[in-house]
C-alpha cells in the first residue's frame, strides 16, 4: 500500500483518478466503507470540477485519433480488454463483492463474465453495423455511422463494473471517448478496469475516470459544451437534475432509472415457478432496478402460493456476500437501510402486514420482507424502495390485474406467471414496460433493447440500439 493504493484481499487498486492515460490524485479524499462489515477500505481522490474539466479535455483531445482508428482495430482492443477483465476475474469479483456487498458468487459467475462479454458482445456488433444505401430519384443516399465525440457515462453502485462497462464498450466501439464517474460508494473496479484497459493497449484519453461526489464533480460533466453524449444509470431525481443540466446544450441523454415492476401470478401458472421467480426479486439485497417488487397474485391461488413463497423465503440464507451458501448479502450504506427501514415501518403504521420480515438484520443486513394489506395508491406500492422489501396484493380479474400492474409512474419491466400463452400476449400487450419476462425472469439477450418506459428512463440501449445513441448517423446524398 502506497499513499495512492489500497488493498484489497491482496488486490492492489489505485486510488486515484485516470485522466489522459495518467494517475491523477485530488487534494481531497473520501472515504470508502465495505457494506459486508463496514470496515474503511481506504481514502479515494474526491474530484472537483477541475479533474472533469481535465477528463473532458483529455477525452476532446483523444477522440479525432480514436475515431479515426480503423472498426477493426477498436474491435481488438476492446477484445483485449476482454481478455483483461477475464485474466482478473477473481481478483474483480472480490474487490466489488468487498465494495457493494453483493454475493462473491454472483461476481464470479455472472456479473464479471458479462463485462467480459459486454465489451466483446459490442466489438463484434461494431463489426456488423452495415452502411445501408437507398436510391431516390437517381441519388444514392448513403447512411453511416459515425462517431459522436467525448461522452461522460454515470453509473450506480449496485452493479459497478457491470453497468460502466455496458455503457463503456459500445460507446467506444463507435468510435468515442469516454469520461467515466463511478458512484461514490463503488469506486473499486472501475480503477482496476482503468489498469486493464491500458494493459491492452487503450490509447491515451480514450477512457478517462473522474472518482468523486456526483454533487461536486456532476455539473461539470454534464453541462460541459464538448460533451457529445450522457448516458446516466440512477435514480429518478438525479435524471432530473442532469437533464436540467443538458438541457442548455441540448445534449442528448440515455436514462435508465428505477422502477416498481410487477411480477403477475395467474391461477393458471405453476405455482412453484411463481413462488421461485418470487423469491428471485430478493437477488442483490433488493438492489436491482429490475426487480418485480409488486405481487400481484390471483385471488383463489393467493394463499397457496404465499405458502409456497414463504417456505422458500425462510430457506434463504443472509450473511456475508464472499460466503458461497449466502442468498443474501448486506444493502449497500448505512444511509439506504435507514431509507428502506423507514418505507417498511411507515407501510405497518398505515395497515400493512409483514407476513415475512419487517426488520432490519444485524450490522448492514435488512430481513428479507413480504407486506400484505397494501393500498394501491400507499407509499410502498408507489415508490422504489431498493431493498429486499416486495409486496403483495391479490386481484379477481385479468383487467383488475392488468390495471393494478400499471398503475405506477415507472415502466421498467413486468414479469407474468402464467399458463396460458394466448393470456400472456394479452396482457403483455396492455402493459407499459420495456422489459416483459415470461414465466422466468433477468434471462436477456445483449441485442434486444434495454430501457424503461415514463419515468424508468429515456431511450434504449442494447444492439444496435446502443449504437443509435452513441453515434451521429450520418445520411449522405449523391447526385448521378
Ligand atoms: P443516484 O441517482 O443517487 O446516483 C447514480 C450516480 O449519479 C452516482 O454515480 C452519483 O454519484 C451520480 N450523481 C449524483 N448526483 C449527481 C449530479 N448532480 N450530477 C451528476 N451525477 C450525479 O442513484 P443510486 O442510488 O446510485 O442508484 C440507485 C438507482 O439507480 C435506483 O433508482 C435504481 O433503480 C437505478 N438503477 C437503474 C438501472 C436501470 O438500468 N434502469 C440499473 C441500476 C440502477
Amino acid at each position: 500500500m502506497t499513499e495512492h493504493t489500497l488493498t484489497v484481499a491482496g488486490v492492489t487498486v489505485d486510488t486515484r483518478h485516470w485522466i489522459g492515460g495518467e494517475r491523477l490524485a485530488s487534494a481531497a479524499t473520501f472515504t470508502d466503507v465495505s457494506p459486508v462489515d463496514g470496515a474503511v477500505i481506504g481514502e479515494i481522490s474526491r474530484g472537483t470540477p477541475q479533474e472533469a474539466e481535465a477528463a473532458v479535455a483529455a477525452a476532446k483531445a483523444a477522440f479525432p485519433g480514436w475515431a479515426a482508428t480503423p472498426r477493426a482495430e477498436r474491435a481488438r482492443l476492446l477484445h483485449a480488454v476482454a481478455d483483461g477483465v477475464e485474466k482478473r476475474l477473481e481478483e474483480l469479483a472480490i474487490v466489488e463483492t468487498t465494495d457493494n456487498g453483493a454475493l462473491l458468487r454472483s461476481h464470479r459467475r455472472g456479473v464479471m463474465p458479462r463485462v467480459a462479454h459486454n465489451f466483446r458482445f459490442f466489438a463484434d456488433w461494431l463489426l456488423t453495423l452495415g452502411h445501408e444505401d437507398f436510391e431516390t430519384r437517381g441519388h444514392t443516399n448513403h447512411v453511416s455511422w459515425d462517431p459522436a465525440g467525448p461522452c461522460v457515462l454515470i453509473t450506480p453502485w449496485n452493479a459497478p463494473l457491470m453497468m460502466a462497462s455496458w455503457k463503456i464498450a459500445p460507446a467506444l466501439a463507435a468510435g468515442n471517448t469516454v469520461v467515466l464517474k463511478p458512484a461514490e460508494w463503488t469506486p473499486l473496479t472501475a480503477s482496476l478496469l482503468a489498469d486493464i484497459a491500458a494493459e491492452a493497449g487503450l490509447p491515451a484519453g480514450v477512457l478517462n475516470i473522474v472518482q468523486g461526489y456526483g454533487s461536486e464533480v456532476g455539473d461539470a460533466l454534464t453541462s460541459h459544451p464538448d460533451v457529445a453524449r450522457i448516458s446516466f444509470t440512477g435514480s429518478v431525481p438525479t435524471a432530473r437534475h442532469i437533464a436540467a443540466q443538458a438541457a442548455p446544450q441540448l445534449t442528448p441523454l440515455s436514462l435508465e432509472l428505477g422502477g416498481k415492476s410487477p411480477l403477475l401470478v395467474f391461477a393458471d401458472a405453476d405455482l412453484d415457478l411463481a413462488a421461485d421467480l418470487a423469491v428471485e426479486q430478493y437477488d442483490n439485497a433488493g438492489q436491482v432496478c429490475l426487480a418485480a417488487t409488486r405481487i400481484l397474485v390471483e385471488e383463489s391461488v393467493a394463499e397457496e402460493f404465499t405458502r409456497r413463497f414463504t417456505a422458500r423465503a425462510a430457506r434463504l440464507r443472509q450473511g456475508d456476500p464472499r460466503d458461497e451458501a449466502t442468498d443474501i448479502g448486506p444493502n449497500i450504506h448505512p444511509r439506504q437501510l435507514d431509507k428502506i427501514d423507514g418505507f417498511v415501518q411507515r407501510a405497518l403504521a398505515a395497515g400493512a402486514r409483514a407476513v415475512v420480515g419487517g426488520h432490519r438484520g444485524e450490522g448492514q443486513y435488512y430481513e428479507p420482507t413480504l407486506l400484505t394489506d397494501v393500498a394501491q395508491d400507499s407509499e410502498i406500492v408507489q415508490e422504489e424502495v431498493f431493498g429486499p422489501v416486495l409486496t403483495l396484493q391479490t386481484f379477481r380479474t385479468e383487467d383488475e390485474a392488468v390495471r393494478l400492474a400499471d398503475d405506477t409512474r415507472f415502466g421498467l419491466a413486468a414479469t407474468l406467471a402464467t399458463g396460458s400463452r394466448e393470456r400472456a400476449e394479452r396482457v403483455t400487450a396492455r402493459l407499459v414496460a420495456g422489459t416483459v419476462w415470461v414465466n422466468c425472469f433477468f434471462v436477456r439477450d445483449l441485442q434486444a433493447p434495454f430501457g424503461g418506459s415514463r419515468q424508468s428512463g429515456v431511450g434504449r440501449e442494447g444492439g444496435t440500439w446502443s449504437f443509435d445513441f452513441y453515434c451521429d448517423l450520418k445520411n449522405t446524398v449523391t447526385a448521378p
